[in-house]
């Protein structure tokens, strides 16, 4: 145990972790772009708002959540997703006050207790995006398009967009009767937690994983068919803003999400370059959870994708770059001068941006090198008595072999031009 990872965890470092870096960056400069700031809220909250906002019928709240009372006696869960915590700073800090609508986006872990399989973890890290302030379906279609510029700036392909509306309260109600009226023709082969989602919740029925459940929700009612006039009035307009934008898409009305807290627009890109697990990014708008969790009513969409898996769909199309911190300057030496000079003029050198690196160990000169070569370093030298008296040393280039004299005072100009 002492060395061992809890089971669905996973440790990211070199060379992995600058795919990590490099995905991030992405991120953050295409929600710079679209007008987003960072967002970061605590990786736990009072248990409460996410049983409220993500559901008591959404397989989060029932079965997946890290939730322990603290030393005072207080319920606390580690967040598993990240819209809740978002509407509550919100509505804490009163940013309904500032020019709507807010761009927020967050880059953060989630907790889910979940059975982990390849995709699916128990901690891992999702970005999102919420925008609240506004009930227009063009902020529905910004944030998609939000979503699909990440996608190409990542070189991510072979993805489709899948758009659906679950429409507001009065929509829902009439499609639950006609879904209950459907399913009850069906219950006996559902499966046991679809039995229970009958009762509480039929429409999570939907989003059911069981082959089963999917071939009985396959000639299911359609929730399109239900929507108000209203609702679907939203649906079309944002249907014809992706047009006008060029963006492709699915009307799926399978989508509904696995979370209590969406109205009207729901939608999901999926990866044909995953298995099981192919939704990357999945959102929509929750037009309500402003107003239920205590602040004024306002509508709000987003979405969040799972990097674990935009990492898988990366790594098996070979689009990760080349791992960055190779060193640029390897400075051996001989004998105790040497040594003392190799050690002042890293510091040096570091000092100006340049990434040179000398030896900790104690290493033979020898060894040296032979380290120097394993970790990459483009150029490397050596300093002894004679350099150290010259006040020159050779340089040698470790991809061509080509060795040059050079003044110690100036390497670092010689890097730096
Ligand atoms: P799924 O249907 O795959 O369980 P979900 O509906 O629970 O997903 P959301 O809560 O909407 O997913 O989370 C958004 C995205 O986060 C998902 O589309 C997925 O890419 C990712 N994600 C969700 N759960 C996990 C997990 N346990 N491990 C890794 N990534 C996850
Ligand atoms: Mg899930």
């Amino acid at each position: 145990m002492l060395t061992q990872l809890p089971r669905g965890t996973k440790d990211i470092y070199a060379p992995e972790i600058y795919g990590w870096q490099w995905l991030e960056e992405i991120l953050r400069n295409v929600s710079h772009i679209y007008g987003a700031s960072e967002i970061r809220t605590p990786i736990f909250e009072h248990t409460e708002l996410f049983v409220k906002n993500v559901g008591d019928t959404s397989d989060i709240v029932n079965k997946e959540m890290y939730t322990f009372e603290d030393k005072g006696g207080r319920s606390i869960t580690l967040k598993p997703e990240g819209t809740a915590g978002v509407a509550r700073s919100f509505i804490e800090n009163k940013m309904y006050a500032n020019p709507q609508p807010i761009k927020q986006y967050y880059i953060t872990k989630c907790f889910r207790y979940e059975k982990p399989q390849a995709g699916r973890q128990r901690e891992f890290n999702q970005y999102g995006i919420e925008v609240i302030g506004t009930y227009s379906p063009a902020a529905d279609a910004e944030v998609i398009s939000l979503g699909k510029e990440i996608l190409e700036k990542l070189g991510i392909e072979n993805v489709t967009l899948h758009i659906n509306s679950i429409g507001n309260e009065e929509s829902r109600t009439l499609y639950h009767k006609a879904l209950k009226d459907y399913l009850a023709e069906n219950y006996d082969n559902l499966c046991p937690a679809c039995k229970e989602r009958y009762e509480k919740n039929p429409l999570r029925v939907l989003d059911c994983k069981v082959p089963s459940c999917k071939d009985i929700v396959d000639a299911a009612p359609s929730v399109i068919d239900y929507l108000t006039e209203e609702d679907r009035e939203h649906f079309n307009k944002l249907k014809e803003i992706l047009d006008s934008m060029g963006i492709a898409y699915i009307v799926d009305p399978r989508i509904v999400r696995g979370l209590d807290y969406y109205t009207r627009t729901v939608f999901e890109f999926i990866s044909g370059d995953l298995g099981a697990q192919s939704t990357v990014c999945g959102g929509g708008r929750y037009d309500k959870m402003i107003g239920e969790t205590g602040g004024p009513e306002l509508g709000a969409c987003g979405f969040a994708i799972g990097l674990e898996r935009i990492m898988m769909i990366l790594e098996k199309n070979n689009k990760l770059p080349e791992p960055k911190n190779k060193r640029t300057l390897y400075i051996g030496s001989i004998g105790e001068a040497g040594f003392l000079k190799s050690q002042a003029l890293a510091y040096a050198l570091r000092n100006k941006g340049i990434a040179a690196d000398c030896d900790i160990v104690g290493r033979s000169v020898k060894a040296q090198l032979k380290y120097s070569d394993k970790i990459g370093s483009k150029y490397s030298m050596v300093l002894g008595d004679d350099e150290l008296k010259n006040n020159k040393a050779g340089l040698k280039n470790m991809e061509t072999g080509e060795v040059i004299e050079i003044e110690l005072d100036k390497i670092a100009e010689f890097f730096l031009k």
